[in-house]
């Protein structure tokens, strides 16, 4: 059912050239599932000349031919969701309900990229002089670099892919070696659909090697990564020292604020799904939960039961709606933060261990008064980790959100107009989303501010990334 993933370079599928290859787990059993071929230099500098070459001929390919060829290929992931979801839960873990949703948003992105590729207008300048033209047109940025990591295997790549075709650029993946077979079926789906070869190239290996060779090269003229914050801050000062154009989508903390007059028993239900989807491996994840003080307990309760409610097991099995962490770095570092907190004082309400010996399950797990030098109240958890904390007013719970460096997703949830609106100018974040869970659609932003990154991946922002801004001034002669 699991088969081994090989490079895309050039329009062709191959092993790498030193034959290298990385093993495969899945991490329900921690069983080898199958490889993924181990690009090197000599790989890297093919996929470069490819995509040298694939720039030239995408960008000659008009924005109505261009909106053609990613509509058909969306249509192809489309009837092939079934396939894809199953390859995804194999390798990554996360229940299938939500492998399918995955890769049917992402032929749901790629349908918004097309449309938009035919909207890249420019615009024309009323001139100071008569028989001058002023034009801003948009271009192509040119060859392009994405990273992405193993917790969306499908959808991480598909923004960063949608939005650089969508613009008449080519790119090169560095896909994530834990998920291989999933993301490589989307770029099958692509070449399938008629995307000329060269335009795109997949690549696998030592990130820390290829990133470093490819954001310095010549050939590649912006990047694009997500991943965690200190790995962001390297590959963003590497792309500044050689000039680079870059997207960033990097670590959250995300506060997740309840005040007196919401509806806790919605906002609760609404959190712990949240929370919980995709094992809390997830940027945009409530991470810090603050509840104001007449309704804390009645929250404290009614998430801790809904975490113990969550149903943890294979993520091809019947009814789990939690799978395992993708690996077991993972189960490490939610052992790790659940000691220091309790040592610390934190009161553990539900989880807090590892489940089994096979796989690398955890507890989805609930703490209160966690002190502030834990260290899961300063970095980010990634994980089904929570922590519930009382405030008192609207300062104080603003202070509270607003402490850490990170500045990604946040939730807050009243039934105040007043309230709201304070919220939503007063909170640092890329996106707050009030009342419902209203992130990370194709058209609207996604993105943070501070250490949390800088770009968009979603709405009209996400093509400007891959779109030069261009002046043409003419004279009539
Ligand atoms: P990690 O920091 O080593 O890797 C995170 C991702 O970055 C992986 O996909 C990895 O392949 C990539 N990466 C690492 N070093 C790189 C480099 N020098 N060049 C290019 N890519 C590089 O850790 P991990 O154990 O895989 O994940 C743990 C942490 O990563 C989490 O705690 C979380 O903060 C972060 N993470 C964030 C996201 C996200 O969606 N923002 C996704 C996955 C992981």
């Amino acid at each position: 059912m699991y088969q081994d993933t090989q490079l895309f370079i050039g329009g062709e599928w191959r092993p790498s050239l030193s034959g290298r290859v990385i093993e495969v787990v899945n991490p329900a059993t921690g069983e080898v599932i199958g490889k993924v071929a181990h690009a090197g230099i000599e790989d890297l500098d093919q996929a470069l000349a490819a995509a040298e070459r694939g720039f030239e001929t995408w960008r000659a390919v008009s924005a109505f031919d261009r909106y053609t060829i990613m509509r058909r290929a969306a249509e192809i992931l489309r009837s092939r969701a079934e396939d894809v979801a199953r390859l995804m839960t194999l390798e990554q873990g996360k229940p299938f309900a939500e492998s399918k949703g995955e890769t049917l948003g992402a032929a749901d992105t790629i349908d918004w990229f097309a449309e938009e590729a035919r909207r890249a207008y420019g615009r024309v300048v009323p001139a100071r002089r008569e028989g001058v033209y002023q034009l801003v047109v948009k271009e192509p940025v040119g060859p392009c670099a994405a990273f992405t990591p193993w917790n969306f295997p499908l959808n991480q790549v598909v923004r960063k892919l949608s939005g650089a075709l969508a613009a008449g650029c080519s790119i090169i993946v560095k896909a994530p070696e834990e998920t291989p077979a999933s993301p490589a079926e989307l770029i099958r789906a692509f070449e399938e659909a008629g995307v000329p070869a060269g335009v795109i190239g997949l690549v696998y290996g030592d990130p820390a090697e290829i990133s470093s060779y490819l954001i310095p090269h010549p050939v590649i003229r912006k990047i694009s990564f997500t991943g965690s914050t200190p790995v962001g801050k390297k590959l963003a000062a590497l792309a500044g020292e050689h000039m680079k154009r870059a997207t960033m989508e990097l670590g959250g903390h995300a506060p997740a604020i309840v005040f007196e007059d919401a509806d806790v028993a919605r906002a609760s239900s609404l959190l712990a799904m949240s929370k919980f989807r995709n094992a809390g491996q997830v940027c945009v994840s409530p991470t810090r939960f603050l509840v104001q003080e007449g309704v804390y307990e009645e929250f404290v309760d009614r998430f801790t039961a809904a975490a113990a409610g969550v149903k943890v097991g294979d993520g091809l099995a019947e009814g789990t709606t939690m799978g395992p962490l993708a690996n077991d770095r993972r189960v490490a570092a939610m052992e790790a933060l659940v000691a220091d907190a309790t040592e610390k004082g934190a009161q553990l309400r539900t989880g807090g261990r590892r489940i089994g010996n096979k796989g690398y399950f955890f507890e989805p797990t609930v703490l209160t008064d966690v002190p502030m030098n834990a260290r899961a109240m300063n970095e980010e958890p990634f994980g089904p980790f929570a922590m519930i904390a009382p405030f008192k007013d609207i300062e104080a719970a603003l202070t509270e959100a607003n402490r850490l460096p990170y500045g990604l997703a946040s939730y807050a949830f009243t039934g105040s107009a007043a309230t709201a609106t304070r919220l939503g100018s007063g909170i640092e974040s890329g996106m707050v989303t009030i009342n419902h869970l209203g992130l990370a659609l194709p058209e609207i932003p996604f993105g943070g501010i501070k250490d949390s990154g800088y770009g968009s991946e979603g709405g009209t922002e996400a093509m400007e990334a891959y779109l030069n801004t261009k002046l043409v001034t003419q004279a009539g002669f």
